[in-house]
């Protein structure tokens, strides 16, 4: 019901004082129902929703919740997501390839990536028989863009001896051209494997070049790279980190590999995006800062009250695409399905199947933090 203002008497016509929200654009209120349905859900977003915003958002996250019931549809939610996606209607969580994994084994008819369009396609890599929806089809990643297969192509022709290995933060195209893929979570352990199924001592990592610096610092083997990076990681330097040590004394400082070298020379600790998490969750510090995606401070802090989070982060203009809003109009429309040429897709599965054939690692492996900047040969 939208709020009216006091007009005052002798003005028949009261003003709105705002039109309808996104909910009530849809049709959908929050009553009787939908309260039954959802207030018993607010605690987990309660640091991050008021309760003036509450009744906004309650009909949206019902009616996707009855969507995926109706529908047998599942939402995979990347860690960068809000925490009204990532905790009220995420039906699996995580970091990319552990979202991918759990759409090849899921069984639901329709899968919504809320997250990028690489990350969707790699959902229907894994599980062509879906089908696989993205709320906002112009959710893409500045790493992702930053590199083709024609460039790939290029890059075998030039150095035919060396193996490509790309990290998932690529298109489908782009993964069927290369030899294996890599996470932050195994690019190290990625890139000796191939190197020694190689015999070689070189390995091109592409398509970040600071994931790759910082891979090159863990490894004797020599990493060339291509001059691609995350303009949300790109963003945090040095400098951040000792301004941050002085103002917050004592602070926990955890930096994503996609970070810069000297970012990752001065914090305490490096890690995927699931490292970040599990060193949170187990060494409990009592001020911590998370260089990486705003979101994800936020969806970690929610799980580990204990912990004071200081929230220098930067926002991914891509995710933050997707909203409760859209997803709600992708299941009611079932729009925009992602597809990808058969061809395409089976020669990228192939190199997302060489590296699950690596021994699965029990934990995400940390970056060593303290060590020098590397700097690489670029393949271009
Ligand atoms: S955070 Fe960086 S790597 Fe992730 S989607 Fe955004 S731009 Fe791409």
């Amino acid at each position: 019901m939208a709020r009216l203002i006091d007009s005052g008497p002798g003005c028949p016509t009261p003003t709105p004082l705002r039109g309808p929200n996104a909910a009530e654009a849809r049709g959908l209120v929050y009553d009787d129902a939908v309260r039954a349905e959802t207030d018993h859900l607010y605690p987990l977003v309660q640091d991050f929703v008021t309760p003036m915003e509450w009744p906004a958002i309650a009909p949206l996250v019902a009616a996707i919740n009855r969507l995926k019931a109706e529908k047998n549809a599942v939402i995979l939610a990347h860690n960068y997501m809000t925490p009204d996606i990532f905790r009220l209607v995420g039906d699996f969580r995580g970091d990319s390839l552990q979202l991918a994994r759990e759409a090849a084994a899921v069984d639901a008819d329709i899968i919504v990536q809320a997250g990028v369009h690489f990350m969707a396609e790699t959902s229907k890599i894994l599980a062509p028989q879906k089908t696989v929806l993205i709320p906002d089809m112009r959710a893409g990643c500045s790493l992702a863009d930053s590199i083709t297969a024609a460039d790939v192509r290029l890059i075998k022709q030039k150095f035919p001896d060396y193996p490509v290995v790309t990290y998932v933060n690529t298109s489908a195209d782009v993964k069927a051209e290369c030899h294996i893929t890599c996470t932050s979570s195994n690019a190290a352990q990625v890139v000796e494997a191939i190197a020694k199924e190689w015999n070689t001592d070189t390995v091109i990592l592409v398509p970040d070049q600071y994931l790759a610096k910082n891979v090159a610092a863990q490894t004797k083997i020599r990493v060339m790279t291509w001059p691609g990076a995350c303009e949300v990681h790109e963003m945090f330097t040095a400098d951040d980190v000792h301004a941050l040590r002085e103002a917050h004394p004592g602070v926990v400082i955890l930096a994503h590999p996609e970070c810069p070298p000297d970012v990752l020379e001065a914090a305490d600790f490096a890690g995927s995006t699931s490292a970040l998490a599990n060193y949170v969750a187990e060494k409990s510090p009592h001020k911590v800062v998370l260089l990486t995606e705003c979101s994800m401070s936020d969806n970690v802090a929610a799980e580990n009250p204990g912990t004071n989070f200081i929230r220098p982060c930067n926002l991914c203009p891509h995710m933050k695409r997707i909203t409760l809003e859209n997803i709600y109009d992708c299941l009611v429309k079932g729009e925009h399905e992602v597809t990808i040429p058969e061809d395409v897709r089976v020669r990228a599965k192939t190199a997302i199947d060489a590296m699950l054939a690596l021994p699965r690692m029990e934990k995400p492996l940390a970056f060593e933090t303290g060590l020098k900047p590397l700097e690489l040969d670029m393949v271009v």
